[in-house]
């Protein structure tokens, strides 16, 4: 007997191909669950590892320590029928917050063009596997929302998220013109709530500082000091290319099977701008925002950053700035794409930024948590 309904709306119609060529999950180091101890335990025991993060667990060992898993061969999975469940879940998110819904990683291509597996006849299979797991912490995560609402209130600043999410859904074209997105960044860092009405075509924007912004918002995102803790982005020609920022500099390299960095190409950040967008990006970039707007795990970061920042601003406002600084984030990420590899800002373009910058999206410390 089911206990709560899942989400799945973000899979509808929606169907995934595994590239045989990809291999991009293959990167991270699956968690190895205790009921598949045995199987790894008996049949490859060289190939568990203890992992420290986020919490002690055991998983499988990378190649050489580093680069991408030890049963990674030719871009295929040497152990494809026997792999962890953490593997098999990869491209879904199944993010528990005051519900349970299920969200698609964009940053793999599979779930762009794919035919063959219906994602939400997946999904369901993958929530059903899950449940006895999912119902524990989504009564722990109930009452953390209980919370986060009180303390809003104790503080002034508490929406109604429904309203907010729906005036954006109302405004996208907002989110998508750049004079208008720069209204919004500068009122949502006002302490008094506004509407989106408020917000008209602006001819005195100040793109320098909608530049600046933008370029801030991807360099932080993208700083590390760990190369192969970089987000990748994998490109059509199935290359796992990494850019790391560090000050104003930036360098693309691309990453082999084996860990090892090649260096492709050293830039400035502070002479990358922001491109124009072109014909057909910005509807892409309406598409992807609207599905932010409609993602629990985007909603569940907008209130992560309230209680870490002391609920100093109004919720409209967090959410408002929120959906912002992440269009800036990634038009700046299509920009620098489009610097090193001429992918552009049109349709085409828009589509690769969102798949360079998805996975960071979804890693975002939210309220609520992926199991
Ligand atoms: S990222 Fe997607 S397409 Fe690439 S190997 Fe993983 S599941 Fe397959
Ligand atoms: S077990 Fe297979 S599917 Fe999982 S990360 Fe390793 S190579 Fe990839």
């Amino acid at each position: 007997m089911a206990d709560f309904d899942a989400d799945y709306s973000e899979l509808k119609g929606k169907f995934i191909d595994c590239h045989p060529e990809c291999g991009m999950c293959c990167l991270c180091q699956p968690e190895i669950l205790p009921n598949e101890m045995e199987f790894f335990e008996t049949n490859h025991p060289y190939a568990l590892v203890k992992a420290k993060h986020p919490d002690n667990h055991v998983a499988l060992a990378l190649k050489k320590g580093r680069g991408s898993c030890i049963f990674l061969n030719n871009r295929r999975c040497s152990i494809y029928k026997n792999r962890p469940a953490f593997c098999r879940q990869y491209p879904f998110y199944i993010h528990v917050g005051e519900k349970v819904s299920v969200e698609l990683d964009l940053s793999c291509r599979g779930v762009w063009d794919g035919k063959d597996i219906d994602a939400e006849t997946e999904a369901k299979k993958l929530v059903e596997n899950a449940r006895p797991d999912i119902n524990p912490i989504l009564k722990e995560s109930k009452e953390t929302y209980r919370e986060f609402y009180n303390n809003c209130t104790l503080a002034g600043v508490i929406g109604e998220p429904t309203e907010i999410r729906s005036s954006v859904a109302v405004s996208l074209s907002k989110f998508t013109d750049l004079t208008q997105l720069s209204r919004i960044l500068d009122l949502s860092e006002s302490y008094e709530p506004f509407s989106l009405s408020e917000v008209k075509q602006d001819s005195l924007t100040d793109y320098a500082y909608l530049d600046e912004a933008a370029r801030t918002a991807a360099m932080d995102s993208m700083a590390t000091e760990d190369p192969l803790s970089m987000p990748v982005y994998c490109d059509k020609e199935w290359n796992w290319n990494i850019f790391m920022a560090d000050g104003d500099n930036l360098e693309w390299a691309v990453l082999d099977d084996d860990g090892e960095i090649h260096h492709k190409a050293f830039a400035s950040a502070s002479n990358i701008s922001l491109r124009p967008l072109e014909d057909g990006g910005r509807d892409v970039l309406a598409q992807y925002v609207s599905l932010l707007n409609r993602r629990e795990s985007f909603l569940g970061s907008v209130f992560n950053n309230m209680d870490a920042f002391g609920y100093e601003d109004h919720m409209s406002n967090a959410y408002y700035g929120t959906v912002a600084v992440s269009v800036l984030d990634l038009l700046w990420r299509a920009s620098m794409l489009d610097h090193f590899m001429g992918t552009g800002t049109g349709a085409e373009g828009i589509k690769e930024a969102i798949i360079f910058y998805d996975m960071d999206r979804l890693d975002a410390p939210s309220i609520g948590s992926f199991v």
